[in-house]
């Protein structure tokens, strides 16, 4: 999920006019001619994968363009810190949590008093859930369908991807120009990377996930919360939910996620060829 993105479109907007091309058609030729060299460039091996994966950015430097945006929703919205919701979604997270590979790594993890119906991860080990989301949910089982699906964003670093084929994109490729073209083994030099990293703090944590992150994240957290002893048929029962009876509280969820039967048809096939 990981639908608070939607809520932060101005901002998303106003960073994306920041970088447009004043000449359309040279930055146009300039980014197609680079894009690919600078993916080819810029890409490191995931750690808790194993796979190579674009990434322009450090990931200290998106845990710490984070850590405001963070500080900033949990001023802007209450938090539950006690009772039985605050507790259901700890217990919860921390079985999930320990089924990942990021078993053992420190976690803030807020609960949100808001009846949106939304849960998010941040880099820097940071995730948020609505009470409208616990509402929502049926049992344990929905709940840490969601919770392994953000954690699986985590895994998969998909805020680097995002930010980085965001940069592209909007026309920091100028600046990944300059890489390519000043390096002479393609390294990314750390002015570079700082040049870059405004671009981290406005595009990290705004923009929408890519639909395959978000199958990705998908297929991963069943994983997870079936090993963490959850069943994960409720799964599949969470999307048909998110679908059905959230009404206008999921709004968000389905602008970002425009088929959703596709999807839960994918997490379905995937659950039936692992036998879970
Ligand atoms: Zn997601």
């Amino acid at each position: 999920m990981t639908f608070m993105e939607t809520t932060r479109t101005a901002t998303s907007s106003e960073a994306a006019r920041e970088f447009k091309p004043r000449r359309k058609g040279v930055l146009a030729s300039l980014v197609a001619g680079t894009s690919l060299a600078l993916m080819a460039a810029c890409t490191s091996t995931n750690p808790y994968t194993g796979e190579e994966q674009l990434a322009l950015y450090d990931e200290a430097q998106l845990a710490e363009a984070s850590a405001q945006a963070w500080a900033e929703l949990k001023a802007s919205t209450p938090t539950i810190e006690s009772g039985a919701q605050y507790q259901r979604v700890m217990r919860v997270w921390n079985r999930v949590a320990a089924a990942t590979p990021k078993a053992g790594e420190a976690w803030e993890v807020a609960v949100f008093d808001s009846e949106e119906v939304n849960a998010f991860v941040m880099p820097g080990n940071r995730v948020g859930v609505y009470r409208g989301l616990l509402e929502l949910v049926e049992n344990d089982d929905q709940l840490a369908a969601v919770l392994g699906h953000e954690v699986a964003h985590a895994i998969y670093r998909h805020a680097n991807q995002r930010a980085s084929r965001a940069a592209i994109a909007s026309g920091a490729a100028q600046v990944g120009g300059a890489v390519i073209s000043g390096g002479t083994d393609g390294a990314v030099s750390a002015e570079q990377v700082a040049a870059l990293g405004s671009v981290a703090g406005n595009l990290g944590v705004v923009l929408p996930y890519s639909r395959s992150a978000e199958l990705e994240a998908d297929l991963a957290g069943v994983d997870y919360m079936h090993a963490a002893g959850f069943d994960a048929q409720q799964a599949v029962r969470l999307w048909q939910l998110m679908e059905a009876n959230g009404g206008a509280r999921t709004a968000a969820f389905l602008s970002t996620h425009p088929d959703p039967a596709t999807r839960r048809q994918r997490i379905q096939d995937y659950i039936n060829s692992k036998g879970y």
